[in-house]
């Protein structure tokens, strides 16, 4: 294959053959395409986009670049949920045993953070023991033993997106609707599921920083996944401000734990309570949102959901003992600084964009494909918009791992914030659903 050429007509603005997308695809995935060129049709793509066939035929390559779960017939509808990707957004890792317990199987293939936005798999990896790589075998035996599993795509699962995923990540492509889709409906179709309902972020720490690009990036998701037989449906909802009161890997966990012992932030069970409700009206196990809201709810505060995520973390090798431990901890970081705020009113602005940045800045995400994460930093205690702080009082607390890191990251943080005399006019969280 002569893929220079397929470069050159990608950025003239050409349409490339679906045969010729497999088949780059597949070289791509055996290591056979350099990284250098991947590098450039990505760029291509990114400013030239791929049409809907284009879109269907790289999504389903990718899909079949490697094994796709097989699971025993069972009563229980196979479900998952993904989101594009935000600050502060755990909401999977409650989500999963919540679905369990309502009576659905989770196979959630999740990915690791990508640009500023954070990764399921490396807020797991926060946890002592846990195993996020499994086998396709072990991932179907413990989603019928235990109701859910949350881990990555082995070696073997959707290869071609692992390359592709790090590759975008360090070469300044992901905000491209084509390749989001093709990624995340390439994993969501390697799981053979009944539903699934996307969580499609916009704002500032967005990758589609508009609601129309959502909305786009939603409509196209939602059409791909239903034509691909998946009950599909997009929940377009606001990520300018960062979901919960904590962001960074370890101290997610330790949010979606209280969010199980119904303690959790309130925007943070909104979205867990309203993915699951969609859930539950997509495969008609309930007649309306309202009444699938109310069976979520009791579910969550029955305590079963806590008690799944238990069983869920001793089935991945989690050192629960450990875990506990950690959990009871107030700080895991070497260094941990509160910003106070320096005038009295309302919190007016809470700039998830800049959040992100410094998280990643101090170590909790990644610059290059190769960066080590540091699970323990990140913020808590965030002041959100629309509350009345007091002059000196706590706006947010960061964890480092030093003290002159916290020191350098308040700094920055401090234009993170505005304080206004009046509250702010209030947004909405969930702005719109696309089915
Ligand atoms: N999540 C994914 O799995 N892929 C993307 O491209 C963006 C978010």
């Amino acid at each position: 294959m002569n893929f220079l050429s397929l470069i050159e007509a990608k950025r003239e603005g050409k349409t490339l053959a679906p045969d010729a997308i497999e088949n780059f695809v597949h070289e791509f995935t055996a290591g056979k395409i350099p990284d250098y060129q991947m590098a450039a049709l990505l760029m291509a793509i990114y400013f030239r986009g791929l049409n809907t066939a284009e879109t269907t035929a790289l999504t389903l390559a990718m899909r079949d670049s490697g094994d796709v779960l097989e699971f025993p017939e069972d009563t229980r509808l196979l479900v998952d949920k993904h989101s594009t990707g935000g600050i502060g957004d755990k909401v999977s890792l409650p989500l999963a045993p919540l679905l369990a317990c309502l009576g659905f199987r989770v196979p959630m293939i999740s990915g690791r953070g990508l640009g500023i936005t954070g990764g399921t798999l490396d807020k797991l990896d926060s946890i002592p023991g846990f195993k996020t790589l499994l086998p396709a075998a072990q991932i179907v035996a413990q989603v019928q033993k235990v109701g859910c599993v949350i881990c990555g795509q082995t070696d073997r699962m959707v290869p071609a997106d692992k390359k592709f995923y790090a590759l975008r990540d360090a070469s300044g492509t992901v905000p491209s609707i084509p390749l989001i889709t093709a990624s995340i409906l390439s994993k969501k179709l390697a799981e053979g599921l009944a539903a699934l309902v996307l969580d499609v972020k916009f704002g500032c720490a967005a990758f589609m920083q508009t609601k129309t690009d959502a909305r786009k990036l939603a409509r196209a998701m939602v059409a791909l996944g239903n034509e691909c037989g998946v009950d599909t449906r997009a929940v377009l909802t606001d990520m300018n401000v960062p979901l919960g009161r904590a962001a960074g890997n370890w101290l997610e966990v330790k949010e979606s734990v209280a969010c199980l012992e119904s303690r959790g932030p309130a925007d943070l069970c909104t979205l867990v309570l309203d993915f699951a409700a969609h859930l539950l009206v997509q495969t008609k196990q309930s007649k309306s949102l309202a009444v699938a809201r109310k069976q979520a709810e009791d579910c969550l505060v029955s305590g079963a959901p806590r008690r799944r995520w238990d069983e869920m973390l001793t089935a991945q090798g989690a050192d629960l003992k450990a875990f506990n431990k950690k959990l009871a901890q107030d700080s895991t970081a070497p260094a941990a600084m509160e910003l106070k705020a320096g005038r009295s009113g309302f919190v007016s602005r809470c700039d998830a964009r800049l959040i992100g940045e410094v998280i990643r800045d101090l170590g909790g995400g990644r610059l290059t494909k190769e960066s080590a994460v540091n699970h323990d930093v990140g913020v808590d205690r965030l002041a959100k918009p629309g509350e009345a702080v007091k002059k000196g009082l706590v706006l947010v607390r960061i964890h480092a791992a030093d003290r002159l890191q916290a020191e350098a990251a308040g700094a920055r943080l401090q234009k993170a914030f505005e304080i206004s005399a009046k509250p702010p006019t209030a947004t909405r969280l969930v702005a719109e659903i696309v089915q």
